[in-house]
This record gives C-alpha cells, structure tokens and sequence, in this order.
C-alpha cells in the first residue's frame, strides 16, 4: 500500500470512459457548447485495463466507471469484462444517468460489474427537461428498474439545489425505498463546469437533515467501517437508510483516497486539481508497466490535495472556472474529470 503525505493510501480509482453526455444537466454542462477531448488521444480498453492494473498493483481496490456518460461508450460491458479478469478489483461499480441503462443492465452484470449508481435529480418530467434539457425520464426510471431486475443493489445520486428540487427530498426517500435502492442527496458543489453555481442554492447536510426529521423523526446515523466513503449514511426511524454528500459544507479530505482518470488518460489526485498527470503519453511511447508504476507511485506519495477543505476556506466562494477558464482546458471540467 502507498499512501501520500497525509497518510491517504491509494485506494480508489474513478475511470472517465468518455467525456462526452446525453444530458445537459444545469449544475454539471450548463452550456450550449463544448470543446470536446480530441478521437485520437482517448484510451481504448485495452489501454484503460493496463493502466487500472498498474493501479491495483499499487493498492487499488475500487473503481468506479464513470463520465461523461459512460453508456455512450461503444460496449462497456467489454471493458466491464476486462476489469472483472482483474481480481485485484474487490468493488467494480458504474455511474450513469440511466438513459441507455435498461438495455445494457443484463450485459454488465453478465460481465461482473458489481453495483450501480443512477443520478435521479427529481421524479416530474417536466422538471427534468428544465434541469437537464431532457424528456426522456422515463427512460431513467426504466434503467432504474432494469437494474433492480438485472440483481445490481442500486444506488441513486440526487445533486440537490435549492429552489429546483430541495422540494423532493422525501418523494425521493420513498421513491428509493419503494424500488429497494439508497439515495445520496449531493450538495451542490462549485466543480469545474458548475458556472452557475452560487452559495445560496447550496442545500447544507443540516437543512437535509431538519427536513427529513420534521417528516420522519429522529435521524441516526449509521456507523461505516469505510471512512473514506464521500457520502454519510443515516438511518429512519423505520430502518430507510439513506446517505448525504457534504463536500460542499462540511468536506472531509483527510480521509480522501480517490483519484481519477480521464477518458484521454489525465490523471488527477483531487476532483479541485488545477493540473492533472500524461499517463497517455508515456504509456503510448512504450514506457513498461514498472515506469508507469514508478511515475504513479511516486506521484501519488507527494500528494497534498485537499481541495474541497481548501474551497471551504475562499472568502466570498464563486464558480471555480469562469467560461473562457473551462474553454481553454475541458480536463477542467466535471463531466470531463468524471463524477
Ligand atoms: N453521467 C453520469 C451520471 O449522470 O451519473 C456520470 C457522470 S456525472 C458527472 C457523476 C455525478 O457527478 C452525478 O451523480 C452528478 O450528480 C455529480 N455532479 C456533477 N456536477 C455536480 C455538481 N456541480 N455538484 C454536485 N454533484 C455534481
């Protein structure tokens, strides 16, 4: 195992297959356009399976495919497939907007994917189509349901924003509940990419958690074994569990064992990072699999990251990139770092 300078091991590994989405979700691509990562530098899976064993090597033991949109990949489950060879991998898990999910959820679980992750931001239609310029949300809601179907336990990210959809939390809880899968409510953070993000539509963990228990009672939470998890879980009177991201308001860094890779091979220690690491360009100029694990281990052990902390300290807090900021470099962005 190696750790960095605050004792962080490298644990976890966050896979951007694509940089490309089918939806345009106001908090994540606000835009109308974007400056896209270039055909010919994105890794294929054969590269991707490499570099994700030369992590594992080094301790990884969770990863995360992710986006972009990952369906959009030409056959995940084939990389799914790869990574599932690798036994170093104990957690293989997939984040997804749901869109295409009903018709590959049998595919990936053929293929060993472990679990899956559905963002679900609201329940109406029509306030998708204003969230996130869609009105397919019928089709989440299938992938939701084929997922169930296909035996993955499911979980479902809901990015809350006040003013938007801070009015269903407990549609939500009892949406989740009734479909047997988790919610994480995600505060509203200031990623690259989140240009119209402001302070005031951040809905806190302690507001989430003043609304659930006016509805339902006494809130406890529920004790983790893994405390580098980013969501908090917390536990109902009736036994609902259900778990609350705070990177926005109450960060906790110090526990961060995550990193992730991009569709074009950048790789970057902390979801803030102003610069990521070329692992295309040495991996693609022959460098052997001892290099690489040299250039990542050693990396990885002068890393200081602690960039929601660090965002928690700035002043009066705006976007983290201006437009023209995002332009200059897409690897700024969100959908582009992987969610
Ligand atoms: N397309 C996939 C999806 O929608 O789940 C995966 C990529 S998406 C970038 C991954 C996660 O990032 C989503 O669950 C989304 O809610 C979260 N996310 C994106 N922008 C965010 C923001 N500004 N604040 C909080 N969460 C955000």
């Amino acid at each position: 195992m190696i750790v960095d300078r605050f004792e962080r091991p490298l644990a976890s590994l966050r896979v951007s297959v694509t940089d490309r989405c089918n939806l345009r979700c106001r908090y994540c691509m606000p835009e109308q356009e974007y400056v896209w990562l270039p055909k010919q530098s994105i890794l294929t899976f054969e590269e991707i399976a490499r570099l994700v064993g030369i992590f594992t090597s080094l301790g990884v033991g969770k990863v995360r495919l992710t986006g972009g949109e990952p369906l959009l990949r030409h056959d995940l489950p084939a990389l799914a497939a790869m990574l599932t060879q690798n036994r170093d991998i104990r957690d293989l898990a997939l984040t997804t907007n749901g869109l295409l999910l009903a018709r590959s959820a049998q595919a990936l679980k053929q293929a060993g994917l472990g679990r899956v992750t559905v963002s679900l931001d609201t329940l109406r239609p029509e306030r998708m189509q204003a969230l996130a310029r869609s009105d397919r949300h019928a089709d989440v809601l299938a992938g939701i349901a084929a997922a169930r179907g296909a035996g993955f336990p499911v979980k479902l990210n809901t990015v809350v924003i006040r003013g938007v959809n801070d009015d269903e939390l407990v549609d939500l809880i009892e949406f989740a509940r009734t479909h047997q899968a988790e919610v994480r409510f995600i505060e509203y953070m200031d990623v690259g990419g989140a240009t119209g993000w402001s302070a005031d539509q951040v809905v806190s963990q302690r507001e989430i958690h003043e609304v659930l228990s006016g509805r339902y009672g006494t809130i406890a939470p529920v004790p983790s074994q893994d405390l580098s998890a980013p969501a908090e879980r917390f536990r109902l009177p009736d036994g609902t569990t259900f778990g609350i991201v705070s990177s926005t308001t109450a960060p906790f860094c110090r526990a961060c064992d995550r990193s992730r890779l991009t569709a074009d091979g950048t790789w970057f220690l902390c979801l803030y990072a102003e610069r990521g690491i070329d692992l295309r360009e040495p991996l693609r100029n022959g460098a052997s699999d001892a290099a690489l694990s040299d250039l990542i281990g050693s990396t990885w052990g002068r890393r200081t990251d602690r960039g929601a902390e660090e965002r928690l300290g700035v002043k009066h807090r705006s976007p983290l990139y201006q437009l023209d900021g995002l332009r200059a470099d897409p690897h700024r962005e969100m959908h582009t770092r992987g969610g």
